[in-house]
């Protein structure tokens, strides 16, 4: 067993009561200290400035459910599957990801602990803000979607992730390509309408075998150890700053909730290799490009070692409202506020955009081309118009 969680085990009858009135605290964003939600008073707790173990991918994955504290349960979203890690009192009514209301109490235990975390910087109150804003400025959705959306509940989560790193060194096959010039005849017609014959100078390739051996040391590689939100979601609210991961305590979770990893250790490490395979192929590429000017990699063996591991959580506030049968997810990154979600389009509201711009081309054509005047004599023209106009007014 490692100092670590023998440290972690000491913690374990922690509870997080209020010094002054006894009520649970939970974690505050705003001081990064635990809060009574009855009394306000703050109570600070020790983090570790430890760098976070990483773990080696063949020993994955050390089981140690207690870990994430004594006071965690696992609940399952009947709707989706979704496992949600609560600590304390803390109740999922409806779950974060589907809506559900029927998230039942798990008896399956929390899994791999989590190594490290981002805590939460952004409070409730001004990622509903952001959210606020972000669907305000959505000019397509239909306003009664937007109605729904302010009334949905938005739940600070922290998603999983896992983190890996490893040594990689691939060999690689291909071809290295020179480009050489032949002279080519061709058949044009000139400006007299004559047709007469013209040397011209055509690229060719020229291609021979290439193999290499390229190496890389690659750092906290990110998978996401989370399948109920699109990926394309989730990136478009990024980037998080991965320089501020300190080590896990339950405290930092107190108050919200936390998905179990859907994404295994070994699962997720697949996905990590297509990620290294992807860079090992472009330093291949790379590498022929030293010698020629084209490349073309048709083969890749990679051999990774030192492959260590982590889990990591990552903050994030998630609302989701309905809309006519469909489920909308709005994200609001729990570090920097960036806010971005899924949102219906109302087809009247296309059709007017549409309208109005043809409205504008049509103003744009009639002013300022059909009177043979440039777009920009035009433009200058107009705006010394509107602020005369607006002067007068
Ligand atoms: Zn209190
Ligand atoms: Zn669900």
């Amino acid at each position: 067993m490692s100092e670590a969680d023998l440290g972690r085990i000491n913690q374990k009858s922690q509870t997080f009561s209020c010094p002054s009135c006894g009520g649970r605290m939970t974690f505050d964003p705003e001081t990064q200290k635990l809060k009574c939600p009855y009394c306000d008073s703050l109570k600070a707790f020790a983090v570790s400035t430890r760098t976070p173990n990483e773990y080696d991918i063949r020993y994955a994955p050390p089981v140690s459910d207690s870990a994430w504290g004594d006071e965690t349960r696992t609940v399952r979203c009947n709707g989706c599957g979704a496992q949600i890690v609560l600590t304390g009192e803390t109740t999922a009514e409806l779950c974060p990801f589907c809506g559900a209301p029927h998230v039942l109490e798990d008896q399956s235990k929390a899994g791999i602990a989590p190594e490290s975390l981002l805590s939460f910087r952004v409070t409730a109150d001004s990622a509903r803000q952001s959210f606020r804003k972000w669907i305000k400025g959505k000019l397509f959705a239909p306003s009664k979607a937007k109605k729904m959306a302010y009334l949905g509940q938005i739940t600070g989560i922290y998603l999983p992730h896992w983190t890996y790193d490893a040594n990689s060194t691939s060999r690689y096959t291909g071809r290295a390509g020179h480009y050489y010039y032949v002279t080519v005849q061709r058949v044009v017609t000139g400006p007299d309408g004559k047709r007469r014959t013209e040397n011209v100078q055509e690229q060719r390739i020229r291609w021979e075998p290439a193999s290499g051996v390229v190496s890389e040391v690659f750092d906290d590689i990110l998978i996401v150890g989370s399948e109920r939100l699109s990926a394309k979601l989730l990136s478009s609210v990024q980037p998080y700053d991965l320089t501020q991961l300190v080590q896990y305590a339950p405290e930092f979770i107190s108050g919200f909730a936390c998905e179990k990893p859907a994404v295994d250790v070994q699962h997720g490490w697949e996905k990590a290799q297509q990620v290294i395979d992807r860079q090992m192929k472009r330093l291949a590429e790379r590498d022929i490009l030293t010698h020629a000017d084209v490349a073309d990699v048709t083969g890749l063996k990679t051999d990774n070692e030192d492959v260590r591991y982590k889990l990591t959580l990552l903050p994030m506030y998630l609302s989701s409202f309905s809309f006519k049968d469909k489920y909308y997810h709005v994200l609001i990154n729990g570090q920097t506020g960036k806010a971005n979600g899924e949102s219906p389009v109302s087809p009247w509201r296309v059709l007017l955009a549409v309208l109005l711009g043809l409205a504008l081309a049509g103003a744009i054509y009639y002013f300022f081309i059909r009177d043979n005047v440039s777009l920009e004599e035009g433009f200058t023209y107009y705006i010394g118009r509107l602020s005369e106009l607006l002067k007068r007014g």
